[in-house]
This record gives C-alpha cells, structure tokens and sequence, in this order.
C-alpha cells in the first residue's frame, strides 16, 4: 500500500483551519488538522515544501516509522511549527489506519473506558453581573463545567478572553483584521484584588456541584501565582489554568508548596519534552496538549501515558482554532484515555462548520460522546471548502500601563 497523494487546505467559517487529506493507492484516504493558530500559513508550506514530497510512495500503516523519519530525520527538532505539520500528517495516517481495520479509533488504542467524556465551555463577563449570565447560560445547557473569565474593574482594557461588550453578541474569539495585534493592558495588582472575591461569589451563586475553572494566561510571577492559589483554595476550583508562563517549569514548585488547588498547564506545549519534568515531579494535575501542536496521536499517546503513571489527567486543549478533525481525534483519545479528566469545547455547532466537517460526534448535557464511523469518524467537504480562504489574523499583545511587554 502506498500513499499517491497529499492536499492541503487553508480557511474555513471563522477560523483558518489547515486540513490535510492523504489519498493512497487503495482509495482510502485519510485528514488531518494542522491549524497553527495566526501562523496557519506556516505548517501548510512546510507540508506542502518538505513533508508531502518525502510523503509520496511511503506506506500509510507504518505511521510509528513515518513520524519517526520525519521528527528524528529533521535534525532541529520539535518547534510548533514542525510539530504540528508532523501531527496533522499522524492523525491522517490513523484515519486511514481505522478505516482499513473498519473500526473506530478508540477501538485500536484499547477500546472505551467511558460513555461520554465531560468537556467545558468558556463564560465570559465584561463584569461579574455579565459573567454570571454567561456561566447561567451554559449550565441551563447542561454543562457541567465551565471556564470563567472577567473584566477586571479599573483595568484600562478588556483582559484575556473577555468580550469588549456585554450581552449576546458579545465575541473574543477571532481577529481577523490583520497581523499587526491589538494591545491588551494589565495591572497584576488590580487582577489579584479582584479575582479571587469574584471565584467565590460564583461558587456561592451556582452551588457545590459546578465544576469551575479557570484561566491565568500566563501573566503571574511563581510568587504571586503561589498567593492567588492560596487565596482561591476555599473556592474549590477544578483547576486552575496556566498560572506561570508555561516554558517555566520551575515555576510551579513554589505554587504547589503552598496550595492544593489542581493545577493545569501544557496548551503550548508541542512535545513530551516540555512536560516530562512537570509530570514526572507531579507539580500539575491536567495535562493541556492538543494533538494538533504537539505531534499528533502518536505523541500525545506517549504524553498521556506518561502522565497515567503519575497521577496527572488529560485536559486537552480545545479553543476554536482546532478543527473538527483534531477535535475527533480527542473526542477518540478521551473515550480510551484511563486517565481522562476533562476536555476543552468550542468548535462544533455552527452550520457551516459542520458542512464543512460532516461527522456523527455527538454534544449533549455536556458530555460528548464519540462516533463508531471507521478511522476519525469525521469528512472534509472540499466542494464547502472552495468557499473559504486565508484570512490574516491576530492574537492581542499584553503591555503594563507603562507600556512593558507582558505575557499574553
Ligand atoms: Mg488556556
């Protein structure tokens, strides 16, 4: 069996996503995400340049050998770029692996350790009043988790993943209106008197049983993120989400000296590299890779497996820039993982997307529940993706009210 062909694809409804689909010899053909948030171009011309001409007359089932060759074959490994052209090509060649075999991929990895795996969604709040009609939303949906995220009173600007306005129209996500960001500012000061009041007036409000997280971005120093642990713990978060800039790892030594509160971090990490000292010395509790940017199925396996043994759950990362594609290869992970814990949901449900992504997975009450369809269980409709093209786009940049750089 060999592979013939491979294509590539760059834009979708609000996103840019990068698709890759392998054809092979036998018909068969296999997808895979490559999306590389506001850097999309990037993965699609190191596929399109280096990867799918080594690609060509190679065998689709060997896909241990295949990112072999191409991780140890690069010489200057890892990088987000690399790791994430290596994975959308490693999920493509496990598509193609479940369709020969006819089976679900959960049904290779071992087969299904639960029903429906728990995922959360993202409330967000100009102020608290907003944010608790946000979280109020979604737990009348059926979630059972939720993310909050709140403007911060005399902040001079919207923070991390909170919309400029209030009410339903109300949108973080995407800014598509070129390369050149916008610029967030933030007082650490202001963040930390006003954060941990907030968390607990939404645990009075919404009760025991809801499980909050909620998110960091990055921006405290170990020394303050240990102090804002210590003041959250009588909230009894879920978790608490990147605390310390991630590429840190001795940061979190401090934290969990002086707090239990369950720590989450990894959604920029693209290789069991970046993690293996954080889990190995147990100083987090979730896991956030994405298969997207950290090397695929095959790699993540590895990462999930290593965290099993040390008591460290999965919490894939799952923000909008993840297709469809990367998201059922979760969805399949998540159903087999032993030591699942939660997964981020914001992709599915628009009618565009899932012309574009026809599957049968499944979102109900907060829980999804994977599909039985062969390999990913999810199409590309290449007539729907004609309608779509790059669009440049930005992350904000986060500057003190001096104007120093920040982390985003
Ligand atoms: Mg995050």
């Amino acid at each position: 069996m060999k592979i013939t062909g491979a294509k590539i694809f760059v834009g979708g409804p609000a996103k840019n996503y990068v698709t890759i689909k392998i054809m092979t010899d036998q018909g068969v053909y296999g997808l895979g995400d490559a999306t590389l948030n506001n850097r999309e171009t990037l993965p699609a011309a190191y596929l399109q340049d280096y990867l799918i001409p080594n690609l060509i007359g190679m065998d689709p089932r060997n896909s241990e050998d295949i990112w072999q060759f191409f991780y140890r074959g690069a010489y200057f490994r890892r990088g987000p770029i690399a790791m994430a052209s290596f994975g959308a090509i490693d999920m493509a060649l496990w598509d193609i692996k479940g369709k020969l075999a006819n089976m679900p991929l959960y049904q290779l990895f071992g087969g299904k350790s639960r029903d429906g795996a728990m995922v959360y969604a993202h409330a967000t709040g100009t102020d608290l009043e907003d944010l608790m009609d946000s979280i109020t939303a979604y737990v009348e949906q059926g979630y059972k988790a939720v993310r909050v995220q709140c403007g911060i009173p005399g902040m001079p600007s919207a923070s991390y993943a909170v919309p400029e306005t209030r009410g339903a129209n109300k949108n973080y996500i995407s800014d598509f209106s070129g390369v050149r960001p916008k610029i967030e500012v933030w007082d650490t000061e202001k963040y930390l008197r006003f954060m941990p009041g907030a968390l607990a007036e939404i645990r009075a409000r919404f009760g025991p049983d809801l499980k909050i997280l909620h998110d960091v971005h990055h921006r405290l120093t170990p020394r303050e993120a240990a102090q804002f642990a210590k003041a959250v713990e009588p909230v009894g978060l879920y978790w608490l989400e990147d605390p310390t800039p991630a590429e840190d790892q001795n940061a979190l030594r401090l934290l969990r000296q002086h707090s239990t509160v369950p720590v989450a971090i990894g959604e920029v990490f693209n290789s069991i590299w970046d993690c293996n000292t954080l889990i190995q010395e147990e100083l987090i509790d979730f896991i956030r890779v994405a298969v997207t940017y950290a090397g695929g199925i095959t790699h993540v396996k590895r990462i999930v497996d290593l965290a099993g043994l040390h008591h460290v759950k999965t919490g894939f990362h799952g923000a909008p820039s993840h297709s469809p594609i990367s998201m059922a290869a979760q969805h399949h992970l998540n159903a087999w993982a032993p030591n699942f814990g939660i997964q981020e949901y914001l992709v599915l449900g628009t009618p565009e997307c899932d012309a574009l992504f026809p599957s049968d997975h499944k979102m109900e009450n907060g829980m999804v529940y994977v599909s039985d369809a062969p390999g990913l269980g999810v199409d590309f409709d290449e007539n729907e993706a004609e309608k779509y093209s790059y669009r440049a786009g930005s992350h904000p940049v986060v500057r003190l009210e001096d104007g120093t750089i920040w982390d985003y």
